[in-house]
């Protein structure tokens, strides 16, 4: 028998309604309560804690390197055992496989985390490496770096490896890809020698990448976005509609988070799921170009009874929003030409 279909855009009216009969503010994308500007000020949350016995000073380091250089809140929390890990440990090399490390880690993170970074002694490694000083996962926003090559008798020695590779997997938290510039925290540093010779300080274009992120992950909504697409990357969809339709009950939302959850929706190949958060989108905002463009792809792409027409109305109101659309204006007319 096949399972009834839940329509997420049902759901997502249902809550909308809710919250508007219940008397409370309906989240209006052009006027945004005082609480939601608030919000949307407080600079994302980076959570550092230590895994084994790392000691407690080597997290406010790396909260300080991150304070000093980007816009971001710090807080160290307390240090979970190395057992967490244990399932990532190879024993045959003797280190920690730290792609199944992020991935136990991810698991058990801190619930109000934008962005975490683990700090851990033991060694580590990425499959085809003989070792890593560190890893992140751009899309989990989530690193963990190692400590037990970067010891030496001079402490500020130290810290400054410390420091470079907080900013470096920090960056890539931050959705930075790698930089290879002399300048540049972001560029690889495979050696001790060569973490040595590096910057401590991201490039300029790096740096302005870094201030334009931390704005886009100020935003409401951003952490239920993230966590989302988490969970639709490990296949469980129903975990992730609960956490939209949680965003949309709590008003921490804007047009721009509605759009990117329909994307993740839509990546994931929760194609009805997609068309329900687009079509909620555009109802609640007409005039968002793109909610337009996505729907219609969605529709085209999904191809039952009447999505090719409704397709091409929202083709056309995206137009009609930027009439300077020219790669919408030629798919619009090869759709045409295709009947
Ligand atoms: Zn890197
Ligand atoms: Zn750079």
């Amino acid at each position: 028998m096949p399972r009834p279909r839940l329509s997420i855009h049902g759901l997502l009216w249902t809550v909308f309604t809710a919250i508007a009969l219940c008397g409370l503010s309906v989240p209006s994308p052009s006027r945004a309560s005082d609480e939601e500007v608030r919000d949307a000020r407080r600079p994302p949350l980076v959570v550092v804690r230590a895994v084994g016995s790392v000691p407690g000073s080597d997290a406010r380091m790396a909260c300080r390197s991150l304070l000093a250089q980007l816009q971001v809140r710090c807080e160290v929390r307390e240090a979970r055992p190395l057992e967490v890990l244990a399932s990532a440990i190879d024993q045959e090399r003797g280190q920690v496989d730290a792609r199944k490390g992020l991935e136990l880690l991810f698991r058990d993170r801190a619930a109000d985390a934008l962005i975490e970074i683990d700090l851990t002694d033991q060694d580590i490694f990425e499959p085809g490496k003989p070792f890593v000083f560190g890893l992140a996962s751009l899309s989990d926003r989530i690193a963990i770096i190692s400590t037990s090559r970067l010891r030496s008798a001079d402490p500020d020695v130290y810290a400054s490896r410390l420091t470079k590779l907080v900013m470096h997997e920090g960056g890539h938290t931050f959705g930075l890809h790698h930089h290879d510039h002399d300048d540049c925290v972001m560029r690889r540093d495979p050696s001790v020698a060569s973490l040595d010779d590096a910057p401590t300080t991201p490039c300029d274009r790096c740096r302005g990448k870094l201030t334009r992120r931390a704005k886009t992950l100020a935003r409401p909504g951003q952490l239920a976005l993230d966590r989302a697409r988490g969970l639709l990357a490990r296949r469980d969809p129903d975990s992730a509609r609960q956490l939209l339709l949680g965003t949309v009950w709590a008003g921490e939302y804007s047009p721009p988070i509605l759009h990117e959850f329909g994307i993740a929706f839509a990546k994931s190949g929760q194609r009805d799921d997609a068309i329900g958060i687009f079509q909620f989108l555009v109802e609640e905002s007409p005039d968002h170009a793109r909610g337009h463009v996505s729907l219609g792809m969605a529709l085209q792409a999904r191809g039952e009874d009447g999505d090719h027409a409704k397709a091409i109305a929202h083709f056309e109101r995206a137009l009609e929003l930027r009439p300077e659309w020219t790669t919408v204006a030629a798919h619009l007319n090869q759709m045409r030409r295709n009947g």
